[in-house]
């Protein structure tokens, strides 16, 4: 018999989790987390969803914060979703900066494709939650499934419009765990008896 395949979600950090800050967030102090996103994290992650960040990190590459600060601010979020009864399974991020020419960084699918591999999950079968286009460029271009939140850049970048095909728009992040975990719109249920 076929083994289901994990039910993977990747998140966007910064504007999905934590409110996103144009001169980036540089310490702990500044990690200030959404209203509602780590109860979302944290009941996703109780369903059984596997949930793995994917964040461009460009102040590392910039110079304007080092791997100590990252691992403090990373490990300031673990905790608060552990309080909560959570995991965040791995936190992928990319520390280049964004004239480096890598493949890691967003709207390049390297993460997601890295991700998926990691976690034996086909890329197809990728849900990535973000805020920005370049989130959803990422993901897209890995072949898996984009969402939309309106928190942090999201409202500005559906404003925009030019958004990959097949994106689905949310209000936030508890929105999008309230359609995961709904049993009749969940992507794995059955199809119902007609
Ligand atoms: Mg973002
Ligand atoms: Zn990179």
């Amino acid at each position: 018999m076929k083994e289901a395949a994990p039910k993977l979600l990747i998140l966007d950090r910064d504007g999905v989790i934590n409110e996103d800050r144009p001169d980036f967030v540089k310490s702990p102090e500044e990690w200030v987390p959404i209203p509602g996103s780590l109860e979302a994290v944290s009941e996703l992650s109780r369903a059984g969803y596997l949930l793995v960040l994917a964040t461009n990190q460009s102040a590392i590459g910039r110079g304007i914060i080092d791997m100590a600060v990252l691992n403090a601010i990373h490990a300031k979020l673990h905790r608060a979703v552990a309080e909560l009864g959570g995991h965040i399974d791995a936190i992928f991020f990319c520390p280049h900066a964004p004239d480096a020419g890598c493949a890691c960084r967003k709207p390049a699918p390297g993460m997601v494709l890295d991700i998926a591999k990691r976690f034996h999950v086909p890329p197809a079968d990728c849900l990535m939650v973000g805020d920005s286009l370049r989130d959803l460029q990422a993901v897209a271009a890995a072949g898996g499934k984009p969402l939309l939140v309106r928190t942090g850049n999201g409202a500005r970048t559906e404003a925009k419009g030019d958004l990959p095909a097949g994106t689905q728009v949310f209000d936030n992040l508890a929105a999008v765990a309230q359609w995961l975990l709904k049993p009749r719109t969940h992507p794995d249920a059955p199809a119902r008896d007609v």
